[in-house]
């Protein structure tokens, strides 16, 4: 049926109406009065949605130029950076600070598997010489419904005492709990198509004190992401390039909706949604790939074995007009992944299992009871409302 679509990839993810339609404005002059107040609203709803007084600026990339930012402003040639590498993101990480001649130290799990913190304990231990710089993290690992235990590895990163933690917070902001300033967190990564509800487009960067201070000393080359301009001119509540004006239009209003709905809220919903996604997925006789232990808010990996991943994601979207992602590199076929992040509610998780039930109906999979994933999910969605 046409204009039916509904995404459920971890990105782009669903845009609400009037964050739409807060985008069908003439874009406006970036240095008005007019766009310094959206800009003004703008990053105090940013400052809330990190947890921090600190910096979060506002830059037009996608995620990954948020995190090539996140390198190239607090690191010099040569330094020496340990990165946890469990997915395609984590892999991510390793090549842009490869590719800015850093000398990485991997910390390395399985694809769908969290890392190990202690093996990064281990590493700044033996540090004793404080050459490592930075840690660098991704926190949920899209790429397998992972979470990473950021909390852990940050304490034994503030007991080094000397390496920055840079995170790719990409899809945790906005699903799970990121208390910048609590946790000391000293460079966060993240981008608009995510938990920000909002298109693609927009990537963001929160800086601490201690990143500021490491920017002063960095030395890679960087110009059009020398997030110093773009602390200058955030002080004055306007950017050093021309912004997508009607992208920041988008941003206000989603925020308004966070906002209204309230951090904690935000954070019970995907946690709702990722239990209920879980319990479906089990009562379906479907396998899990991440481990209850370490399972993303943003997204459930499924890896089926009765029965072809890539056939459960076409005939979901043929049938039904649902868009499940599917599996990256080696992971390509065998597994397929729901995303629940940002604007998805209980009902969208409903409709998703019971189109997978049909789907798997169509495709002649007899060992599970049709109605059971629906069932679990209900209950998942009654305990937790009461
Ligand atoms: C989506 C995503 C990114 C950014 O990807 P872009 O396509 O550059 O926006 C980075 N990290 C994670 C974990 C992601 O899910």
């Amino acid at each position: 049926m046409k204009d039916k679509l509904m995404l459920m990839i971890p990105g782009p993810t669903p845009v609400p109406e009037s964050v739409l339609l807060a985008m069908a404005k003439h874009p406006i002059g970036h240095r008005s009065g007019e766009f310094s107040q959206v800009m003004a609203e703008v990053n105090q709803g940013l400052k809330w949605l990190h947890q921090t007084q600190g910096d979060v600026l506002s830059l037009t990339v996608s995620g990954t130029g948020a995190m090539e930012a996140s390198i190239i402003n607090f690191l010099s040639p040569g330094d020496r950076v340990l990165v946890g590498n469990n997915g395609k993101f984590g892999e991510r990480w390793v090549e842009v600070c490869q590719a800015y001649g850093l000398e990485v130290d991997p910390v390395i799990a399985e694809w769908g598997q969290p890392l190990d913190p202690e093996q990064v304990a281990e590493k700044l231990a033996a540090d004793r010489e404080k050459r490592i710089k930075a840690v660098v993290i991704t926190h949920s690992e899209t790429s397998t419904g992972v979470i990473n235990d950021l909390e852990a590895i940050n304490r034994h990163v503030k007991a080094h005492g000397e390496a920055l933690i840079i995170v790719d917070a990409v899809t945790s902001l906005g699903a799970v709990s990121v208390p910048v300033a609590q946790w000391g967190l000293d460079v966060v990564a993240s981008g608009s198509q995510k938990g920000y509800m909002m298109p693609p487009g927009l990537g963001f960067v929160s800086v601490s004190e201690r990143a500021w201070d490491a920017y002063k000393r960095a030395t890679l080359p960087r110009f059009y992401l020398d997030l110093g301009l773009y602390r200058q001119d955030y002080a004055k509540n306007t950017t050093p390039f021309t912004p997508p004006v009607n992208l920041f239009f988008a941003l206000q209003a989603s925020l308004q909706l966070l906002q209204a709905e309230g951090l904690e809220g935000v954070f019970s919903r995907h946690e709702r949604l990722m239990r209920a996604t879980r319990a479906a997925v089990k009562a379906l006789n479907l396998p899990l790939f991440a481990p209850d232990a370490a399972a993303s808010p943003a997204i459930t990996a499924v890896a089926p074995t009765t029965v072809g991943a890539e056939q459960v994601r076409s005939l979901v979207k043929k049938r039904f007009d649902i868009v499940l992602a599917g599996g990256q590199d080696h992971l390509s076929g065998k597994i397929f992944r729901i995303g629940h992040l940002g604007f998805v509610g209980d009902r969208d998780i409903l409709a998703a299992v019971a189109a997978l039930e049909a789907t798997l109906q169509e495709l002649g999979v007899a060992d599970f009871n049709p109605g059971a994933g629906v069932a679990a999910a209900s209950q998942v969605f009654s305990s937790l409302r009461s």
